[in-house]
């Protein structure tokens, strides 16, 4: 039986509008936010329990179909890009918050639950869901944890991982399991952590038991206008170096703050050659002490002006235009591509000047606008698709970018996943045997490679596919020789 086929088998199970089969409506799932890929899937599925994803998941075990998790569709990388003879299940409809348990500061929530949705509706409760990708007025939970998703706060409260204590999956055979739970620790393999990033390769999460955080009693923000990218990269690595831990670090490029200009005007310094939004929150006196020293640092690294938040309306000003800025970018290039890779920040300098080299050199412009506290860099290649060759060049571009990442110490992708787009920079990164090690690890959840395929690792490498250890002159993966591991 092909996925088409499973329609009929699996509508009894499913709510009646649960079942897409028409073409047309197909094709509106087919891509992610890295809308440069496209893949129509057979079979649309939009479960509104866990049983009933469990018993697709089940089904296409049983009749060896593909499957591949949908959230909210924003993620970068094509995760979320479905397979044509597969089937996608998306989990918008589960959006239940399910319990906020305050005495264990924990949430249980469906997958489908928006970001912003959990804090907005714990916030008064005096707690936040403290992960926070720009995207968080429309992303998933489940999305975030598929892809470990970080936001502009992480630089202060960590990745997503940080914040999830369980989940409910789906297996790729259609069990239903828990890991971890509102306990601290559990002993035994961080399961849940191999799960976390790991971009719904190994099963589909139904249910997920996430950390709030307290309201911090202060927040204190400031804008701050640099003549150019480096002066305000000292200022970074001034605060940095201080022993400041600020909530937020983020930059912005001339032609970033141009495009967010010309889409929200959020009227940064007119004529910067950079911005900085800097965060700090925590109690009332150490921030304030903190802002006083952030503040001195600015200045000293040649701040032309610096704009110090006086309510919850300017600051979220001054965030407007860094929130909005992927988008914004659309105002200013009919096209562009979104980058993401990290670097030691220390490496913010030589990095960003190569990227702007990497860019003449090759007639295109690119926007900078990131969290630069981490090294977390979202370079915008910006293109003109009608021009012909200048989508190839924008690619290259890219591309190089991630080669410079990989050279200056960073990895290839910082927070967006890996998903189709960069599996074939992973060999850049990792050794065969690396690439091989993490695909028992897949083997031991999924070994006939149903779940999410084509994701993460080059191919033809996966589970069930060409065996390259098999033929190798060298002999077995150790594991496959010991009889540890046979799916391989
Ligand atoms: C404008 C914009 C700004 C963004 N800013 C940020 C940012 O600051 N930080 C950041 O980290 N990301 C950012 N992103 C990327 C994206 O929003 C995140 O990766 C987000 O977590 C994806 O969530 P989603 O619900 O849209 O997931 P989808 O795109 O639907 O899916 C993403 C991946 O998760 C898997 N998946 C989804 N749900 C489940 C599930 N329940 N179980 C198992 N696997 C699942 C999918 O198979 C796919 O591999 C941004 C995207 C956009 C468009």
């Amino acid at each position: 039986m092909d996925a088409r086929g499973l329609a009929g088998l699996l509508a009894p199970v499913l709510p009646a509008r649960g079942v897409i089969t028409d073409p047309t409506q197909l094709r509106t799932y087919s891509c992610d936010g890295l809308a440069l890929y496209k893949v129509t899937p057979a079979l649309v599925v939009i479960p509104e329990t866990a049983e009933q994803v469990a018993a697709v998941v089940r089904a296409c075990a049983e009749h060896d179909i593909p499957f591949v998790a949908r959230g909210s569709g924003t993620g970068l990388s094509g995760g979320a890009l479905p397979h044509a003879d597969g089937v996608l299940i998306v989990l918008s409809r589960m959006r239940a918050v399910l319990e906020i348990d305050r005495a264990n500061q924990r949430a249980v929530v469906e997958p489908g639950v928006i970001n912003l949705q959990l804090s907005a509706l714990t916030r008064p409760e005096g707690y936040y869901f403290a992960p926070d990708p720009s995207s968080q007025q429309v992303c998933s939970i489940g999305g975030n944890v598929a892809e470990n998703s970080g936001g502009a706060h992480c630089l202060k409260y960590g990745f997503t991982t940080g914040h999830v204590a369980g989940l409910e999956l789906v297996t790729p055979a259609g069990e239903l399991i828990t890991l971890g739970g509102k306990a601290p620790d559990a002993p035994g393999y961080d399961l849940l952590g191999v799960v976390c990033g790991s971009e719904g390769t190994l099963g589909v999460a139904t249910r997920v038991t996430v950390r709030l955080t307290r309201t911090p009693e202060a927040v204190e923000t400031l804008l701050a206008g640099f003549p150019d990218t480096d002066s305000a990269g000292r200022a970074v690595s001034a605060v940095i170096s201080a022993g400041v831990v600020p909530a937020a670090i983020e930059m912005m490029d001339a032609l970033a703050i141009e495009a967010a200009e010309a889409a929200v005007a959020c009227g940064y310094p007119q004529g910067a050659g950079a911005v900085l939004i800097v965060e700090l929150d925590g109690p009332a006196a150490e921030v304030r002490h903190q802002f006083e020293q952030v503040t001195g640092m600015c200045e000293a690294a040649g701040a032309t002006e610096i704009r110090i938040a006086a309510d919850d309306a300017q600051r979220a000003l001054f965030w407007k235009g860094r929130k909005s800025a992927f988008a914004a970018v659309g105002r200013i290039s009919p096209d562009y591509i979104v980058q993401d890779g990290v670097i030691p920040r220390t490496a913010l300098g030589p990095a960003l000047r190569r990227i702007e080299q990497l860019a003449s050199e090759r007639g295109v412009r690119v926007a900078n606008v990131f969290h630069a506290g981490d090294g977390n860099l979202h370079p915008l290649v910006l293109f003109d698709d009608a021009v012909p060759g200048e989508a190839e060049r924008a690619e290259d571009v890219s591309g190089a970018i991630i080669d410079l990442c990989i050279e200056l110490g960073g990895s290839i992708t910082g927070e967006h996943g890996v998903g189709s787009d960069k599996a074939k920079h992973m060999p850049k990164m990792f050794t065969e045997d690396d690439l091989d090690t993490m695909q028992l690890l897949r083997c031991a959840f999924d070994p006939t490679s149903i779940s999410n395929p084509g994701k993460i690792f080059p191919t033809p490498r996966l589970c069930g596919e060409v065996p390259r250890r098999a033929h190798a002159a060298d002999g077995a993966h150790p594991l496959v020789e010991a009889g540890l591991a046979d799916a391989f």
